[in-house]
């Protein structure tokens, strides 16, 4: 089979030649791990972060070794307890054909409930992320008007229907084109959109909350969050989900200028890692899977077929190529 790599660490823009992509013998399962199918895997921007060297929340990845992340398998041999060939497991060895996993990191997914993308996606690590970002980190009440960034995204889509069903007032989203907008209000029932490059953010903000905003679920960082800092009203919560506006940038970039709001405006503001809140787990499941099956959750994937071309649909991920979850299709 085949195993994606990282070939070096990328200076800014990832490209292809960040990449490699090798042929290799299927690895052998020792005792307590299964030897894995991988048939559907993930990409996500965290993995740009891992390009880099330097500590973070989660390691680097290593320069010649496969690259990892979310995948969905079907176990092909097993020598751990309570997993059978044929079974469908999520784990965190993607970007290559065949995984050798350790059981204790592997769990059963059932394919008859969920189409297998779903474990990566709504009922995944996305999902829970939009779920406890508005109704933990952010404290999301009834008849708070919400702004979420990178709204047309995996885990924006679901936090403005998440927040939504948890009795928002007014849901208002931005993306990067007028097909997303669309896809924003008449599919994802968004009440207000806009594209950020038509304009400064601020203003087409404001003209879409002038009543203010409560909450702000934040993709994007940057140009973004000063607007929502200037757009909140008093006592307003900010989730800090993720920054992609500034993943790319060679140095840190300035913040926003307006700093100071934070205090005349007593605004809490917080980041967050979704494994972090692992506690939450049930609730999420139970409510989110709920709404689900009730046909309350709509969620749209942008599937690039192939291992091969896994890089770039990373590399398409990070230019905005995805609505909804960007997923690659192995088998
Ligand atoms: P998305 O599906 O939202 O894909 C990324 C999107 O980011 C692109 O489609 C693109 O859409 C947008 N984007 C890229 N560059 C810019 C830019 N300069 N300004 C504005 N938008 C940009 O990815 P995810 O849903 O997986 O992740 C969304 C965010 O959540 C990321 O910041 C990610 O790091 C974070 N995250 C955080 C987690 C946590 O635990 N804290 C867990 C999971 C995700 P467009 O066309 O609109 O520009």
């Amino acid at each position: 089979g085949l195993e994606i790599r990282l070939a070096s660490r990328p200076k800014g823009w990832p490209t292809m030649d960040n990449f490699d992509i090798a042929e290799v013998e299927a690895p052998q399962p020792g005792e307590g791990e299964l030897l894995v199918r991988n048939l559907v895997m993930s990409v996500d921007p965290y993995m740009r972060g891992r390009m880099n060297e330097g500590k973070s929340y989660v390691p680097p990845f290593q320069v010649g070794a496969p690259l990892e992340g979310g995948a969905v398998g079907e176990v092909v041999e097993s020598n751990a307890e309570g997993f059978a060939p044929g079974d469908h497991v999520l784990h965190n060895l993607g970007w290559r054909d065949y995984a050798v996993v350790s059981g204790k990191h592997a769990t059963k997914v059932d394919a008859s409930a969920a189409p297998l993308g779903a474990y990566l996606y709504v009922l995944g690590m996305p999902g829970m992320t939009a779920y406890v970002g508005l109704a933990d980190v952010a404290a999301q009440q009834e008849g708070d008007v919400v702004f979420i960034s990178g709204a047309a995204g995996a885990v924006g889509s679901l936090a403005g229907q998440i927040a939504k069903l948890r009795g928002a007032k007014k849901v208002i989203g931005s993306a990067g084109s007028a097909e997303k907008v669309r896809y924003l209000l008449d599919e994802v029932g968004f009440d207000e959109a806009f594209n950020y490059h038509d304009g400064p953010v601020v203003e087409q903000l404001k003209a879409a909350a002038p009543e203010g905003i409560d909450v702000y679920f934040d993709n994007v960082g940057g140009e973004h969050l000063e607007a929502a800092i200037s757009v909140m009203n008093d006592f307003g919560r900010l989730a800090e989900c993720g920054m992609i506006s500034q993943y790319n940038a060679e140095t840190p970039q300035p913040g926003p200028r307006n700093m100071a709001m934070i205090v005349q405006k007593r605004l809490k503001i917080e980041g967050f890692i979704v494994m972090d809140r692992a506690h939450l787990k049930d609730q999420f499941f139970n409510e989110v899977g709920a709404w689900l099956r009730d046909g309350k959750i709509t969620y749209r994937e942008t599937v690039v077929e192939g291992l091969r071309n896994a890089p770039d649909a990373f590399l398409g991920l990070m230019r905005g190529d995805n609505t909804g979850k960007m997923l690659v299709k192995i088998v």
